[in-house]
């Protein structure tokens, strides 16, 4: 569809275009609610020869704000609406990084996005730290410890159990929450550009000279990161800030995080190492019922390890696999509309609350200046940029040819797939069974030799082929096959169906490690065993890289 321009000047008549569609309904396009609107990027003031820059800023407008502020109070600044606060961000000469997202989506999924990409490697390593620390006061006597039986090779090895994993757990949930404020203290935290903070949103002079000079905080900053939502290349705004970040970058040092991630990545964390915390209280209810002091066979542990298999297996179910298989399919969904999205792009389709709402303001009944109209016109004036050549091209065809087609392959390569990055499930699933298996150190110490290696072997299996395989498993069926989200009890069987298909999965992936670990009495066979599994595991993530959730460049 071609636009109708100027020819005077060569601005294109946006505002009779976007009449012009037939299925427009203001009230479709507007996000949750008024509030939402009014804290956006509206200029609510000025005039109409007002003009976008992309030069340096003045430094009283060059703000950037400490992540643990955003954080803060978990998130409460993403979470809210208000204007209260005002601005916090402080003077600084370069930003971190530039947080770049739509108003409409929610704030706690932003927040826990946040928590994934800035704390939870560090959650991680301190986490297995700390699990390391007690393991070893727990080895050598400093610390009191219960013992625990396990079968390894037909034979029972008497191993320490329990604290290394809860402690590794509160380790991890503390600095989930509060690295950046730890990082705050030591004057660390993350410099990060945050429109809401750093934007005053209260002084409408202040306000609309740091909206006219967005372009000049992207320039000032070494990272863009996108938590992307559905809804985020409709708004114009947020396409605006990509423009001028491919201008200025052409999409290095970017990283796109669909906001839906964070949560299935934690929902699944949190399961397995709920099921760990069951699994280390059944040992000692195994204790209780057969005894500690008797020296027992190693069928009557076997049946006793199948048993708490399945009791685990069926506790996992019900509490720890519908929940993420849920929050994963809601990812999945979000995914699915990328493609079409960035396939039929077309920036005069963007919404922005000047358009939305006639002009007019819906409160105060003033006349609002038209943001499209002020973005459209610098984006003319980038069209070499995007086209790469000296001709000036008078429509917007440009830009929204650059994103359909060299765009739209890098973010699907990006986030395209259902699959999570291995490193980024080293920071989330596999941290639960690491600090599990660490607990396995003190009898490795005592025992040293081949039971030490048969225990080394487990703990690898179990950190880095259960972790990886339980949430791969989950995040693929999830994603698998045919869904439906419109009819809640279709919502409903197709989560309890890819539940169940999720559990077999995982019982399979589960009953590979552990029951030739017990049973293979030869240490050559469990060696066999070990490389079998991992060679796939590892051959899946290397396949699966190019097509990952939530990547970076
Ligand atoms: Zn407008």
């Amino acid at each position: 569809m071609s636009e109708t321009v100027d020819a005077q000047n060569g601005e294109p008549h946006v505002d009779k275009y976007y009449w012009q569609k037939k299925d427009f309904d203001p009230a479709c396009s507007v996000g949750n609610s008024f509030d939402f609107q009014i804290w956006g990027r509206a200029i609510l003031g000025g005039s109409e020869d007002r003009c976008l820059t992309s030069g340096p800023l003045a430094a009283n407008l060059r703000l950037a704000v400490s992540l643990d502020k955003v954080l803060h109070r978990f998130g409460r600044e993403l979470r809210r609406n208000g204007t209260k606060n005002g601005c916090r961000g402080t003077q600084a000469e370069r930003i971190g990084t530039f947080i770049s997202h739509d108003w409409g989506s929610r704030g706690s999924l932003k927040f826990m996005s946040l928590l994934l990409i800035f704390n939870s490697r560090a959650a991680a390593v301190i986490a297995v730290s700390v699990s390391v620390m007690v393991a070893l006061l727990e080895a050598y006597d400093v610390m009191p410890s219960r013992s625990a039986e396990r079968l390894v090779g037909g034979r029972g090895y008497i191993t320490h159990s329990g604290e290394a994993s809860l402690c590794g757990l509160v380790a991890y949930l503390f600095i989930l929450c509060f690295w950046q404020r730890i990082l705050s203290l030591c004057g660390r935290s993350a410099s990060v550009f945050l429109d809401k903070l750093c934007i005053h949103q209260e002084n409408e002079k202040q306000k609309e000279r740091a909206i006219l000079g967005l372009a000049g905080f992207l320039d000032i900053s070494d990272r863009l990161l996108i938590l992307w939502s559905p809804s985020y290349f409709d708004r114009l705004w947020c396409t605006y800030e990509l423009a001028s970040w491919l201008r200025l970058s052409g999409m290095k040092d970017t990283t796109v995080m669909p906001i839906h991630l964070a949560p299935a990545l934690f929902a699944i964390t949190f399961s397995l190492w709920s099921s760990i915390i069951i699994f280390i209280y059944a040992v000692t209810i195994q204790d209780y019922f057969l005894g500690s002091a008797v020296q027992h066979s190693g069928s009557d542990l076997l049946t006793f390890d199948v048993v708490l298999g399945v009791a685990v297996c069926l506790c996992a179910l019900v509490g720890g696999v519908i929940l993420p298989t849920h929050l994963s399919r809601r990812l999945a969904n979000s995914l699915r509309l990328l493609p079409q999205q960035l396939e039929s792009f077309s920036i005069r389709e963007a919404n922005c609350f000047c358009c939305t709402h006639h002009h007019v303001h819906p409160e105060t009944k003033k006349h609002l200046p038209c943001d499209r109209r002020l973005i459209f016109k610098t984006l003319l004036q980038w069209q070499q940029d995007f086209t790469g050549s000296g001709e000036s091209v008078a429509t917007l065809e440009a830009l929204d040819f650059r994103i359909r087609q060299k765009l739209k392959p890098w973010v699907l390569r990006h986030i395209g797939g259902s699959h999570v990055p291995f490193s980024m499930l080293l920071a989330t699933s596999c941290v639960p069974l690491m600090c599990s298996t660490i607990d396995l150190i003190p009898a490795m110490i005592e025992l040293g030799g081949v039971p030490a290696f048969r225990l080394g072997l487990d703990a690898i299996l179990q950190s880095f082929v259960l972790g990886p395989g339980v949430a791969t498993a989950i995040m693929m069926i999830s994603a698998a096959g045919f869904d439906c989200k419109n009819h809640v009890g279709c919502d409903l069987f197709l989560t309890l169906l890819k539940s169940t298909a999720s559990s077999l999965v995982i019982a399979i992936i589960w009953a590979s490690i552990n029951i030739p670990r017990a049973i293979l009495e030869h240490v050559g066979w469990q060696l066999a065993v070990g490389a079998v599994l991992l060679v796939p595991t590892t051959a899946i993530f290397r396949c699966c890289c190019s097509k990952a959730v939530g990547g970076s460049e």
